[in-house]
């Protein structure tokens, strides 16, 4: 019996804030996009428990990510309005 196991990147994106904010990538103002990248184990691909969990607000102009602590998260989530 074959077991198919491997790993999956999901990306969810859970809005943008209400306030914009200026890159320091690219210098342009924007309303950054809040999002997490997970990275999945899965069993016959189906996405079984996260291995890796990077929580970021993005640039959607350049797409560079601020990384953002699980605390830190919660709580733009929070002030931003966003249930998770
Ligand atoms: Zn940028």
């Amino acid at each position: 019996m074959f077991i198919i196991w491997g790993t999956r990147p999901l990306t969810k994106n859970f809005g943008t804030t209400s306030q914009a904010l200026t890159c320091r990538h690219c210098n342009n103002t924007s309303y950054f996009n809040i999002v997490s990248h997970k990275i999945w184990f899965t069993l016959y691909f189906i996405p079984i428990f996260p291995i890796e969990i990077e929580r970021k607000i993005e640039c959607p102009i350049c797409e560079y990510g601020y990384s953002v602590k699980k605390e830190q998260f919660r709580e733009i989530l929070k002030e931003e309005g966003i249930g998770v």
